[in-house]
């Protein structure tokens, strides 16, 4: 039997697709994952974390970012109103799926004064309403859009996709892992990140056009939760973006966690930095990344090889994470067991091996991070502690960006891609976006026959 649709990955953008089709009334669609359902995942399991129903969501802070500057790239396929109503319609699915009805960051004239004291401190501040699920919360959202499509979509687990099968230049189906295979009408391709280095392949395979992205490659920085209470009350996760003096590198602050922790991650053999919070759980520290961009120019065309390149050297160095002290850093000295035993910033991720960074980052990305460090102390005095404690390395690959149209679709016929694996997104909700534009294009085509 040929299916309709077939959708490669069950992270937020396959979800939605699928979501969609079955509410535009598209009744033969298959959903591929290759990790486990979502009830045979666990948090602490490496294979788990990006991979599985939910894909990267299922674990990730559930941090919803309204604001449509941030997140992805979907303002470069819709005029400033079609995105505006997009994300409002994809995250009002959210909230009738279980997310909370607060937002944050709101504008209110305390945030006025903020951008204010940013912009003479050389620091740009970019406005973000977030939605806050919580990584204690995001199982059970997920769950209920599994529950909105049983019965509409059909689900397989476990089931990898080996290869995306064209004829005559449209889709004509998949290939499994186990060789099965599974002809079709359409297919939209929702790998993630986990799926990006695979959606490269078949991009290079199928002679899709793509393009490499940049690399953002930096450190964690974890402080007590009343250096950032100003800020965090007002905005949650505040965005501020600084220019590095030296470089002219774009340095921006990523992820802002009031009250959570910082945690490890698994990346194919290295270990990295992140963070998250919870809804219900309150910690004593608040933590945020600072990254760098680095775009490549040729010869060289593998930014997500540097960038694992210097994780690698922080788990030589240290074993797995590293962690050290700011005013170590700043002394030129390691930070020992012994130093972080008298930091007035309890780390809250314990494992990391206390060490010396400027053994790791390249002096572009170490004076990157110590210039933004200053910067940030002018608009929340207490960030540039002896105290405050640099997780490393933090990096966020993302995947090289495939060529689309307005509706998704690549140079194939039928051949849709969506989320984070295609480098269109770099969130839950536009990679969900992107998913929904796919769907409505897809629909309106199998409707007209
Ligand atoms: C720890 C962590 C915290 C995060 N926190 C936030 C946050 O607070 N807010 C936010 O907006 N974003 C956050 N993110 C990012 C967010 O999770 C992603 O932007 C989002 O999940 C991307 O959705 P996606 O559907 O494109 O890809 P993914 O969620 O990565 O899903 C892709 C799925 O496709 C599957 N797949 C890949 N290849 C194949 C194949 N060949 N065959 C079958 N299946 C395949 C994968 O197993 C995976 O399950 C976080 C990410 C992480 C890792």
């Amino acid at each position: 039997m040929a299916y309709d649709v077939i959708i490669i990955g069950a992270g937020p953008a396959g979800i939605f697709t699928a979501l969609t089709l079955a509410e535009s009334g598209v009744g033969n669609v298959l959903l591929l994952e290759q990790g486990k359902d979502l009830a045979g995942r666990e948090r602490g399991r490496r294979e788990d974390v990006l991979s599985g129903w939910g894909g990267a969501g299922a674990f990730s802070d559930g941090k919803l970012t309204l604001s449509p500057e941030v997140g992805g790239f979907l303002g470069e396929f819709l005029a400033p109103d079609a995105l505006d109503a997009l994300l409002a319609a994809t995250d009002a699915r959210y909230v009738a799926h279980g997310a909370p009805a607060e937002v944050f960051g709101e504008q209110s004239p305390g945030l006025e004064e903020l951008a204010d004291q940013a912009r003479l401190a050389d620091l740009k501040l970019i406005p973000s309403r977030i939605r806050h699920i919580g990584t204690d919360y995001c199982p059970r959202v997920l769950e209920r859009f599994r529950s909105s499509m049983a019965g509409k979509v059909e689900v397989r687990t476990g089931c990898r996709v080996a290869e995306i099968r064209v004829e005559g230049g449209r889709a004509s189906g998949v290939a499994l892992e186990s060789g099965e295979l599974l002809p079709c009408r359409f297919v939209v391709a929702a790998p993630g990140r986990s799926g990006a280095g695979w959606m490269k392949d078949q991009a290079g395979a199928l002679g899709l056009q793509t393009q490499a992205s940049p690399v953002d490659i930096g450190v964690r920085v974890e402080l007590p939760g009343a250096v950032l209470k100003r800020i965090t009350d007002l905005t949650y996760e505040s965005k501020f973006i600084y220019y590095c003096r030296t470089f002219d590198d774009k340095v921006r602050t990523f992820c802002m966690n009031p009250y959570g922790e910082v945690v490890t991650e698994w990346h194919g053999g290295i270990t990295t930095i992140n963070g998250h919070s919870y809804a219900d759980r309150r910690g004593e520290n608040t933590n945020f990344a600072i990254l760098v961009s680095s775009a490549f120019t040729e010869p060289f065309d593998d930014p997500i090889g540097y960038g694992r390149y210097i994780a690698r050297l922080a788990n030589f160095l240290g074993g797995g994470a590293m962690v050290q002290r700011l005013g170590d850093l700043l002394a030129g000295r390691r930070s020992t067991p012994d130093r972080i035993a008298r930091c007035l910033t309890r780390p809250s991720l314990r494992e990391a091996t206390p060490g010396d960074l400027s053994f790791v980052f390249p002096y572009r990305h170490l004076l990157g991070i110590i210039e933004m460090l200053q910067a940030l102390e002018k608009v929340a005095p207490g960030v540039y502690s002896r105290h405050t404690l640099l997780y490393g390395v933090e990096v966020k690959f993302y995947s090289n960006r495939i060529q689309v149209s307005p509706e998704m679709e690549t140079g194939v016929e039928n051949l849709f891609t969506v989320g984070d694996g295609a480098g269109i997104t770099r969130s839950l909700i536009q990679a969900s976006a992107s998913g929904v534009l796919a769907a409505r294009a897809v629909a309106d085509r199998v409707r007209a026959g």
